[in-house]
């Protein structure tokens, strides 16, 4: 492992400067930004040394590799945890047990079956719905933010889960106005949400990653998902969206 704290916290760093940035550029305050370190296909020192550095928000796109990662953290009063991948809903019950959100809400199948699981245990769970901005078929999310309105009404009548907000995953294109559309998308989506659900607690924008965050910031963010920048690169043959 070639990363280490010093390299970390210095990472961080640089990533803070350039938050700060580009929420001035926008006149916004840094500190409504929510920073996730990102660790899916890292080994769990990497956590660790994410903790130590001073993160407490975590993201993991595997249900399964979460779970062999993360569960001697569960329960850590400093440590938070979403799903920011596809879930299966066989994989709904492992979920309810180490997630406080799941991102990734396309389904009212999939809402339902993690409703389900939080009955059982007498929990409730902070849920995000996914939307599809980049019209890419291998991403997952709410294909347009019509269907996501229409479904969020039957998910909010499941009682074990709150519907926080909203979440996307950006076009992979170097076409920045592109993504910036797509993130305006995503702002607008939230915005629409709010006047229809006015009793929801609506609360987070849940967009951009290493190659985006700053142009997401400026479109609203305040929850960025990082992993390269911080950790550096992924073993790609592992997956990424998976
Ligand atoms: C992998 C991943 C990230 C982080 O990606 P980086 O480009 O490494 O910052 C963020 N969000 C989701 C949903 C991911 O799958």
């Amino acid at each position: 492992m070639s990363l280490d704290l010093g390299r970390l916290s210095e990472n961080l760093e640089q990533v803070r400067t350039r938050i700060d940035q580009a929420a001035a550029r926008v006149q916004r305050n840094p500190a409504d930004i929510r920073l996730m370190g990102v660790t899916k296909t890292l080994p769990q020192e990497i956590v660790q040394l994410g903790r130590e550095a001073g993160l407490n928000l975590f993201g993991e796109n595997r249900v399964q590799e979460a779970q062999s990662k993360y569960s001697s953290f569960v329960g850590s009063p400093d440590l938070e945890l979403h799903l920011i991948g596809h879930l299966q809903r066989n994989k709904a019950k492992i979920a309810v047990s180490l997630f406080s959100c799941v991102q990734s809400i396309d389904k009212l199948q999939t809402a339902e079956a993690l409703n389900r699981h939080c009955a059982e245990l007498g929990r409730t769970m902070d849920i995000l719905l996914e939307l599809n901005t980049s019209g890419e078929a291998t991403k997952f999310g709410f294909p347009s933010a019509e269907d996501l309105w229409r479904d969020c009404g039957d998910i909010a009548g499941l009682e074990h889960l709150r519907i926080r907000g909203v979440m996307t995953v950006g076009p992979f294109t170097s076409d920045t106005d592109r993504v910036r559309r797509a993130f305006a998308d995503l702002r607008e989506c939230l915005e629409g949400l709010r006047k229809r659900y006015m009793e929801l607690p609506l609360d987070t924008l849940s967009m951009g990653m290493s190659g985006d965050f700053e142009i997401a910031i400026e479109e609203g963010a305040n929850l960025i998902r990082l992993g390269t920048i911080l950790f550096g690169p992924r073993d790609t043959s592992a997956g990424t969206h998976g």
